[in-house]
């Protein structure tokens, strides 16, 4: 994607998923060696894709990663409880540097450090504007503190539809 099209996140108003499934399509989802572990103890070598010393989350024919379903007009995610970090953060990027444009807006603070933080704008669950109380004070900080690796659960930065049960 274009980097400059990447939403600092002081011109959101405030970000919920709604579920829609769009970013478990097409998106190749890098596992770390921990989460390759984890997810393979439980599905077997069959879960990936392998490509240039990577391990993936494999994809189905039409793209979609074989861990999302069909659930009540939305999509969920089967590996909810062991959902490799990627997926966790997204659509949200944290970097330690202004990497991409308009680094002023990106800048967050947290603990005494910088980082710079941007919102992917192919997710549907972003409100434009100035930030929300509850962005501020409840996703921004969770996402954060995944992304730094203070916390594993997610509560305020994942779907409402989390059930799914193997037909
Ligand atoms: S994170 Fe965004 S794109 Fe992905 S399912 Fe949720 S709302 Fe849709
Ligand atoms: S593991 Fe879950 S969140 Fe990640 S791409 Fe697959 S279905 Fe989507």
């Amino acid at each position: 994607m274009d980097k400059s099209a990447l939403i600092p996140w002081r011109d959101v108003h405030t970000w919920s998923c709604t579920a829609c499934g769009k970013c478990c399509v097409g998106y190749h989802v890098p596992l770390k060696m921990d989460e390759y572990v984890r997810v393979a103890k439980i599905y077997g070598y069959d879960a990936f894709d392998f490509g240039l010393g990577r391990v993936y989350l494999k994809h189905s024919f039409n793209g979609r990663c074989i861990f999302q379903h069909p659930s009540q007009g939305r999509w969920v995610c089967e590996l909810q409880g062991i959902k490799p970090l990627a997926c966790k953060l997204f659509p949200f990027r944290i970097h330690s540097k202004p990497v991409y444009s308009r680094g002023d807006r990106s800048e967050y603070v947290s603990n005494g450090q910088t980082l710079y933080i941007y919102l992917d704008p192919d997710c549907e669950g972003i409100v434009s504007g100035k930030p929300g109380e509850r962005f501020l004070k409840q996703i921004l900080p969770e996402v954060v503190q995944i992304g730094l690796g203070q916390r594993w659960k997610q509560k305020f930065t994942t779907s409402k539809y989390l059930s799914w049960t193997a037909p």
